[in-house]
């Protein structure tokens, strides 16, 4: 099985992949989360994104498309199934995925969008800087009012008009991702179904 998760920065998708983790066994595949492990192994691909991820800005398709397609393409993922968070996000990114899973006979089982008010995402990101703080680890670069202000913007720019492309081909779900985390882990598993 595999679950796609959409929304904006700090909607809740890493935390609610996690949580797929564990009652499905699904691989968490998170884009932003490969490229900071690229940025710190000083990989070619982290050379180039390190900049523009401080910026807040997307790093290139063909680079976040080839990414995952490795990623994919391994006997774990492939075994037990994925939680995309973070990818796709633009619509170019989207058709890529869609052609990767044809050439492997596979199909995008649930893709799930999590609702959210602009408001909430400031509090909740300026949250998430606080407690890596509070915990003695770092804060993420982009983790600030200011590159999150950007990140939004590119979200609605580029990333929101993946919605109608999933919508009209009646692919899309929405939950309510204002909820509290377990409630919209039950709205998940509701779309999901049983471990
Ligand atoms: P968030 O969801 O909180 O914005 P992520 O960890 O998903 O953060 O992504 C952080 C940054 O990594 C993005 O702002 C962007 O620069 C880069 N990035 C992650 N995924 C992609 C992607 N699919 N395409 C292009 N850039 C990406």
């Amino acid at each position: 099985m595999n679950v796609i998760l959409l929304g904006p920065p700090g909607c809740g998708k890493g935390t609610q992949a996690a949580r797929l983790k564990e009652k499905y066994g699904l691989i968490p595949l998170s884009t932003g989360d490969m490229l900071r492990a690229a940025v710190a192994a000083g990989t070619d691909v982290g050379m180039k994104a390190k900049a523009i991820m401080e910026a807040g800005h997307l790093v290139p398709d063909d680079m976040v498309v080839g990414v995952i397609a490795d990623r994919i393409g391994e006997r774990d993922v492939q075994k037990a199934g994925f939680v995309l968070d973070g990818f796709p996000r633009t619509v170019a990114q989207a058709k890529s995925l869609d052609e990767m899973m044809k050439r492997m006979g596979w199909t995008l089982d649930h893709i799930i969008e999590l609702k959210v008010d602009e408001k909430a995402l400031f509090d909740r990101i300026d949250k998430r800087a606080r407690d890596a703080r509070a915990a003695g680890g770092e804060v993420r670069a982009d983790d600030n009012a200011e590159t999150l202000k950007k990140r939004i913007v590119v979200y609605r720019e580029q990333t929101q008009p993946i919605l109608p492309y999933y919508r009209e081909q009646g692919r899309l779900v929405s939950v309510d991702g204002m909820a509290d985390i377990d409630d919209v882990s039950r709205q998940l598993e509701a779309i999901v179904g049983r471990p």
